[in-house]
């Protein structure tokens, strides 16, 4: 419900894609809207990225996983618009080729699996001046709240890196040759009745989806 209620109040209208395992569907449902957001959730298989899973990889959903992949895929091929989160972010660097980390918890030197209410922004990202993010937010850095043990290792063809949290965890990634395609890490639909920065991502989205061509910003 979060998420449906942010993108009602940036002035879109949402619809829930059901996990279906027939690509006919998938195309159809593909035909039936302006832009795509891909949520969170539980971990991508590593097998989608050419590894092995280790074992502190989550309950996959192997149908879910063929579907928002197919979807994202489509997406980054052919310019529709999409708004990743979380899990949602990953599945567009896996889209593109790239890759995660199974299991940052070794590597991580902040909070990323807060232990705070999910609307309380617990971390600083430090954003890449001239992208995306930048010129939707006006921010070089803002705080974001935390819920992965996952994240992007290597964003994929033609992904860039444009946030990344202080211990160099990657928090956002963007398409630079696409209208709009942007990743984060945090859960912008927890935060955005209350902060601007959430807020704007998905007033960005629906505006790119209003205007195929036009890049936001
Ligand atoms: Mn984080």
């Amino acid at each position: 419900m979060a998420y449906v209620q942010a993108v009602i109040q940036a002035g879109a209208v949402p619809f829930l894609l059901p996990i279906c395992t027939d690509p006919s569907l998938w195309r159809q449902m593909l035909a039936g809207i302006d832009a795509l957001l891909l949520s969170g959730g539980g971990d991508p298989d590593a097998v989608w990225y050419g590894q092995e899973a280790e074992p502190a990889q989550g309950y996959v959903q192997p149908a879910r996983d063929r579907m928002e992949i197919y979807l994202a895929r489509h997406a980054l091929r052919y310019k529709m618009p999409v708004l990743g989160i979380c899990r949602g972010a990953q599945l567009l660097a896996i889209a593109a080729g790239g890759t995660l980390w199974q299991d940052i918890k070794k590597v991580q030197r902040v909070q990323h699996d807060q232990r705070a209410p999910r609307m309380y922004a617990i971390h600083q990202v430090y954003v890449e001046p001239g992208s995306l993010l930048y010129r939707l937010t006006g921010k070089k850095r803002f705080r974001v709240n935390s819920l992965h043990h996952q994240a992007i290792r290597t964003p994929g063809a033609g992904g860039q890196v444009t946030a990344v949290a202080k211990d160099g965890i990657i928090e956002a990634v963007e398409f630079p040759r696409h209208p709009f395609a942007l990743g984060v890490q945090w859960h912008p639909e927890w935060l955005c009745r209350h902060d601007r920065n959430a807020a704007v991502l998905f007033a960005a989205l629906r505006q790119a989806a209003s205007s195929p061509t036009a890049p936001t910003g």
